[in-house]
């Protein structure tokens, strides 16, 4: 009995979970497989702080992948959801604020022109490519290795092998007719691209990229390349589609096509437009959009998409992020914060490559750059995964893979960073044992 009530809550309900859902959780990344152990199920969160139910607290840098850049439960969006709730929840018919939210975005992106609401990242990069498909009546589609879009069929694919560009299905039920279709390069080679387009331009109806990669990790575009993407894209008249479910709002109020100073003919939106509500949108060039149903024959729907709840929280979230921009806030904590980890990790002997984008961080254990998959993957994940578990230990709550992004929100005090630094200190010290 004794030890049973000594079993933590969080493992119990995994038990408990396993029995009902499929792996225990209702996204991958959650179980934990890429560090071991038990996924944490949390109670409740606050600013930065993630609490389990075991009554544990955490600083928390994943926030919930991206959306919290306020940190969790600012009041503002959190009064404004309230008040939505009192007065409907879904109406399947139009509302104003999802027009409100659309005018945001589109004073954030000039390049978006027209715009549809989804609920999902997945259902945004899915619908802009099928709008793309059907704008330049072709079929073939550009993706680059390491780099995640959601999960719709044409996006889950990797690179196939030796020197066929086809690409092939990344997940069982994918129908290889349909990965053969979309071709995977390497991040960053402008040989590669160049290559493919000469070899293929005619065919190519888009190429969608993270400008930023954060599902590999964070990586940065090399120096040129995403206007070397542009200009090929233009030359051989395909589209350029800027996922910027992850950057978009998080880099900068205009996403990373402001920072990169590019004009991306699609662009897909999600996470913090929704303030943590599920939500998604793609917009960009009228003459593209125009082709979306009702205008056109492309055909999209969504029975929750511009849900009142997601789109009140999201407007309250914009307006917050348009009336105080956080990102140079954002910017200089988290370099202070990757530099002291550069500085402890050097200490330590424990060789690591700090990839740095704004407010989103990756501690790659690896001793030479990082600037695509291949370089990606060569990390030691085994340390990583004793790091990650070294820092809950000690209370701070990193991304349960390798290959994902950390992000840092306004909530992460001076205070809060001091405690979390602490905590960091003592895990790369913990791996030198
Ligand atoms: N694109 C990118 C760049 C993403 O990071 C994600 C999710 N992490 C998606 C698309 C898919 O979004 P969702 O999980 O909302 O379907």
């Amino acid at each position: 009995m004794e030890k049973l009530r000594s079993i933590p809550k969080s493992s119990k309900l995994f038990d408990v979970a396993q029995h009902h859902l499929v792996g225990g959780v209702n996204s991958p990344v959650r179980a934990f497989g890429a560090v071991g152990g038990t996924p944490l199920f949390i109670a409740k969160a606050r600013g930065a702080t993630l609490e389990d139910v075991d009554g544990h607290q955490y600083i928390d840098f994943v926030g919930s992948w991206g959306p919290m850049i306020l940190g969790h439960n600012p009041p503002s969006v959190t009064d404004a959801v309230k008040k939505q709730i009192e007065v409907g929840t879904s109406f399947g018919a139009p509302c104003e604020k999802e027009v409100l939210v659309a005018e945001l975005i589109k004073e954030a992106f000039p390049s978006i022109e027209l715009l549809r609401m989804t609920s999902s990242g997945t259902e945004a990069t899915m619908s802009a490519l099928r709008v793309a498909r059907a704008h330049t009546r072709r079929v073939r589609i550009v993706k680059f290795e390491g780099a995640y879009h959601g999960h719709s069929d044409s996006l889950l694919v990797a690179a196939g092998s030796g020197a066929t560009t086809f690409g092939v299905p990344s997940s069982a039920g994918v129908p290889e007719f349909l990965a053969q279709n979309t071709w995977v390069l390497p991040y960053n080679d402008t040989e590669a691209l160049d290559d493919l387009f000469v070899k293929q331009g005619p065919n190519i109806a888009a190429v969608i990229i993270e400008p930023v990669s954060g599902n590999m990790g964070v990586v940065k575009p090399t120096e040129g390349f995403l206007k070397m993407l542009t200009a090929i894209c233009k030359r051989h008249g395909a589209l350029l589609i800027f996922d910027e479910v992850m950057t978009g709002f998080r880099l900068g109020w205009g996403g990373a096509q402001a920072m990169f100073g590019i004009k991306p003919d699609l662009t897909c939106l999600g996470k913090i437009i929704g303030g943590g509500f599920p939500v998604g949108a793609f917009g960009g060039r009228k003459d593209i959009m125009e082709k979306v149903a009702p205008l056109g024959p492309v055909y999209q729907a969504g029975t929750l998409s511009g849900n009142p709840v997601a789109m009140s929280a999201g407007l309250a979230l914009l307006s917050e992020l348009k009336k105080t921009p956080p990102y140079a806030q954002l910017e200089q904590t988290t370099s202070e914060l990757v530099d002291f980890l550069r500085d402890c990790a050097a200490k330590n002997k424990i060789p690591v490559q700090i990839n740095h984008v704004g407010s989103m961080f990756t501690i790659f254990f690896n001793d030479s750059p990082v600037r695509n998959y291949l370089e990606a993957t060569a990390s030691d994940t085994t340390r990583y995964a004793r790091f990650f578990h070294e820092l809950l230990k000690r209370g701070v709550y990193l991304p349960p893979s390798q290959f994902e992004a950390a992000f840092v929100s306004t909530a992460h005090s001076p205070t809060v960073i001091d405690t979390a630094e602490k905590a960091f200190a003592g895990a790369f010290q913990a791996l030198r044992k």
